[in-house]
């Protein structure tokens, strides 16, 4: 059985789980996964844990969970498991991992999105992705993200391998925008051309494509798709980190975003998009995107209409950036101008009226930070903190990031990089992605910014970090026995 789908990776399929030393991953040969065919699947069975589900809220009190090799295969009462590995959670609570929804990790390097025109080159740009993907997500309980503008396919690749550790990555490639729409970072007087001479080094690294007309639209989206994209972004408007585009102002042409619509539908999965006001949104509606991101300036007929929808589109939610950073002239990044600064004011202002909006009509809502670049990189789980500061319920802001998420991912279909299982969830079928913390988040949500408190993550049945359990099992290691060279999580 296919475990792992991306299509640059048939060979390894199915053998990640079952070698617990990332060391033996990089050395693994033909003959290795011979043997490893024959092996019994590894059991491991956590008992006395509180489950958050991704849904309910509240816990379940005092289950089982029995994860084998990489999936939950059980939730129950009492589980009988002979031969699983047993770890006493101790009346901890367990979640699912969290799953970013609007990253950007290519975006790292200092400068933001106008760091590859003159001081660092793509190679610079995934050095610094994988490190904040290892240390400022996986390592802190954020098991799953999806790259909404940017390119990390090779990185994901790379994870998916068991070449690097890092979380798994949903990757819409590089962004759809027009000539001077806010996926344009070229400097004001370099031509941003497309599929000629990239003399736009944010194209050349393929984080963003500047789109005219929709065969230009066709050719960027199969791009996407050729290397691997599970969905597609489109810039449907104007935005806050970019140079030439008031947030008033109209994104793609309808006809450029119905054809990137078309050809995501052909592809079996779905469009999302950068846009702030009614304009923009009810646009979009019309033509069949399914994700909106932002969206701080609409209005409450346009917050009826997505809830109208259910489940077929999804508000996903920047809070941190919007309530706390974007609602202040002085936090702003320095590498933003005056007028950016000034537009990402009016954004801090409409946020939490759009929260309030967004909540009060019970619109499908997931989780997504947006935070990338020190210094917020290293600080994205604020954003799930945001969401309660917003007026979300602590159980409503946890489902944001985990079970509404994992639902959203599944919308990508046969460009699913990881099929097999459910995502977001605490539950039978679902991947063995998941986290236990030292007292219980619904109560108090700030507990999830203690990395103390996070005492084990597991993801894909790999262990991460645990600070749980005594022993030299080597399928401890990452545990408490000292790291030595090699060994993984560095
Ligand atoms: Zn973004």
């Amino acid at each position: 059985m296919n475990k792992f789908k991306r299509g640059w990776f048939p060979v390894l399929t199915g053998l990640l789980f079952a070698v617990t030393s990332a060391i033996a991953i990089a050395a693994s040969s033909s003959e290795q996964a011979e043997q490893t065919e024959e092996k019994k699947p590894t059991q491991v069975l956590f008992t006395n844990v509180n489950i958050f589900d991704g849904f309910a809220g509240t816990l379940q009190d005092g289950m089982s969970v029995l994860v084998e090799d990489n999936f939950i295969k059980e939730v129950g009462k009492s589980i009988t498991a002979p031969d699983a590995i047993v770890v006493d959670g101790e009346g901890r609570t367990m979640m699912p991992g969290l799953i970013d929804m609007h990253q950007h990790v290519m975006l790292n390097p200092p400068e933001g999105t106008a760091s590859y025109q003159t001081r660092w080159d793509d190679a610079a740009g995934g050095a610094f992705a994988h490190h904040h993907l290892m240390n400022n997500m996986l390592l802190k309980g954020i098991t799953t993200v999806r790259d909404i503008a940017g390119d990390p396919l090779d990185v994901a690749k790379a994870i998916d391998m068991g070449q690097l550790p890092g979380p798994r990555i949903y990757s819409a490639g590089g962004a759809i925008s027009q000539t001077g729409g806010h996926g344009d970072w070229a400097g004001r007087n370099v031509p941003p051309e497309i599929l000629g001479n990239h003399i736009d080094m944010s194209q050349r690294t393929q984080n963003t494509w500047v789109v005219d007309g929709p065969d230009e639209v066709t050719k960027a989206v199969r791009l996407n798709f050729r290397r691997g994209a599970a969905f597609i972004k489109v810039m449907g408007g104007g935005g806050v980190a970019s140079e030439f585009d008031p947030l008033e102002i109209m994104g793609l042409a309808a006809d450029e975003v119905a054809r990137a619509v078309e050809i995501a539908a052909d592809n079996g999965t779905y469009v999302a998009t950068h846009a702030y006001h009614d304009k923009s949104y009810n646009r979009l509606l019309d033509l069949g995107v399914r994700s909106f991101e932002h969206g701080f300036l609409v209005t409450e007929p346009t917050v009826e209409r997505m809830a109208a929808m259910g489940q077929e589109v999804v508000w996903s939610f920047q809070c941190f950036m919007s309530v706390n950073t974007f609602g202040d002239y002085d936090a702003m990044p320095g590498f933003f101008t005056h007028e950016q600064k000034v537009k990402g004011v009016a954004v801090g202002k409409g946020a939490r009226n759009a929260a309030m909006l967004m909540n009060k009509h019970n619109v499908f809502t997931i989780g997504g930070s947006d935070m990338f670049g020190l210094p917020f990189v290293a600080q994205i789980k604020e954003d799930i903190t945001c969401n309660v500061d917003a007026g979300y319920t602590p159980a409503q802001a946890l489902k944001h990031w985990t079970g509404n998420a994992g639902i959203v991912l599944k919308w990508s279909g046969p460009k699913d990089p990881y099929p097999t299982y459910e995502l977001g969830t605490i539950k039978e079928g679902a991947y063995a992605d998941l986290l236990l913390w030292d007292g219980n988040p619904l109560e108090d949500i700030k507990l999830i910014l203690d990395e103390d408190k996070l005492r084990f993550i597991m993801k894909d049945g790999l262990v991460y970090k645990n600070t749980i359990v005594e022993g030299d099992h080597p399928y401890f290691r990452p545990a408490k026995a000292p790291l030595t060279r090699g060994q993984y999580p560095l």
